[in-house]
């Protein structure tokens, strides 16, 4: 039950709250804003309110705007030299988990000599400690998914080595600021709203059925899943739904706590390695089409029935009594939002891939599989994925 906790960001959450951020004491002059290469935060104006919030408290911007789905090693080098050749002093990140995760990365590289793949860990990272300090980081987050807005960490792309894997993580990395608005998250498409729930819920219930639990991490990711259990639908079914939006971002931050206290297990693992491969799969995508399996496996090794009866309740079933009735509550919830039927040959995955797959997950996140309760073979895990194909 023990646990060391530090979480220094500020978190301004609620209804309005980017109009906030003027007021905060800023940590240089001149900023780097990044955003992805889509269209929405222009759109939206998003990008503009935080370009004039950031204007009020006197300081100047730049954008970057190269970042994509699963950010590449590439990207993240090319955002960070920008940012020392415009001689900015910290780095505002605009955008849903990628761009949160690519921006901290870049903060990370900007001072540093060499290649990115010296300071991160991974099958061919060297693993080097910093040789200058990391810029600092505000996170304005335009999604509720990743709880990235909360944490140090970001999952950057190889796709050299096909390695997808967690940098970061220093202390300086964690964000000064996260701003937690819903009201700039009205417009995402409801498959989304679906995708990024999902992946804030698995982030609770892995840590929930972790062998790592704590008092501190039962609390955040309980919270999570009662929230996301009783207004995700609503949040998918109507987007302007906003006190449905405040509780699935609340969820989100609440899953970037349990990042902070507790940990994820294979099941993290098992997607990083579907979309190291394809990476057109949305990561929530790739988390619910192995999430029926993935469950039902530890259900089945009674690893930890109390815990699943618990989470089954927290998503609604109030009668639950058997750790099953977790799985049922799971898959109604993604009926409901409908994602059920999401289908991994849609994304080129094949059949043949699932041992690479396997593989490649406990090599690169050997850290998330430790972290379960009943240590899965690699035949468990292509068993899981071969019940999980469509
Ligand atoms: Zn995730």
């Amino acid at each position: 039950m023990n646990y060391n906790c530090y979480i220094p960001t500020r978190v301004l959450f609620g209804a309005g709250s980017l109009n906030e951020l003027h007021a905060q004491k800023m940590p240089g002059k001149k900023a780097m804003i990044v955003i992805s290469n889509g269209k929405s935060t222009r759109a939206n104006g998003s990008l503009a309110r935080t370009e004039e919030q950031l204007r009020m408290a006197g300081v100047e911007t730049v954008i970057f705007d190269k970042v994509g789905a699963n950010p590449l090693k590439s990207t993240v080098e090319e955002g960070g030299r920008f940012a020392k050749e415009q001689g900015c002093d910290f780095v505002v990140a605009l955008g849903g988990g990628s761009v949160m995760d690519a921006a901290k990365i870049m903060a990370m590289y900007a001072l540093q000599p060499g290649d990115l793949w010296d300071y991160a860990e991974g099958i061919t990272g060297k693993g080097q400690p910093l040789v200058h300090p990391t810029l600092p980081v505000i996170t304005i987050t335009t999604t509720a998914g990743t709880g990235s807005e909360v944490d140090p960490w970001g999952v950057i792309t190889n796709p050299e080595t096909n390695e997808k894997i967690d940098c970061g993580g220093q202390d300086s990395l964690f964000p000064l600021v996260a701003i937690v608005d819903p009201e700039l998250m009205l417009s995402i498409p409801p498959k989304f709203t679906a995708y990024q729930g999902f992946d804030a819920l698995f982030h609770s219930t892995e840590g929930y059925i972790s062998g790592v639990n704590n008092l501190m991490s039962d609390m955040v990711e309980l919270a999570a899943i009662e929230n996301i259990g009783a207004y995700l639908e609503r949040a998918v079914k109507d987007g302007s739904d906003l006190e449905a939006r405040e509780h699935v971002a609340f969820a989100n931050t609440m899953s970037g706590y349990s990042m902070d206290v507790g940990v994820c297990t294979s099941e993290h693992a098992m997607e990083h390695a579907m979309s190291a491969y394809h990476q057109d799969l949305p990561h929530g995508a790739g988390l619910i089409m192995i999430s029926k399996e993935y469950y039902t496996y530890f259900v089945e090794k009674h690893v930890c029935d109390d815990r699943f009866i618990r989470m089954a309740k927290a998503l609604g079933k109030e009668d639950a009594k058997d750790p099953m009735d977790f799985v049922d509550a799971l898959v109604e919830l993604q009926e409901a939002c409908g994602v059920a039927d999401l289908k991994m040959s849609d994304y080129g995955i094949q059949r043949e891939e699932f041992l690479t797959l396997a593989q490649n997950a406990r090599a690169i996140s050997g850290g998330s599989y430790s972290s379960d309760r009943v240590q899965m073979t690699d035949e468990e895990c292509v068993a899981i994925f071969e019940k999980s194909y469509r």
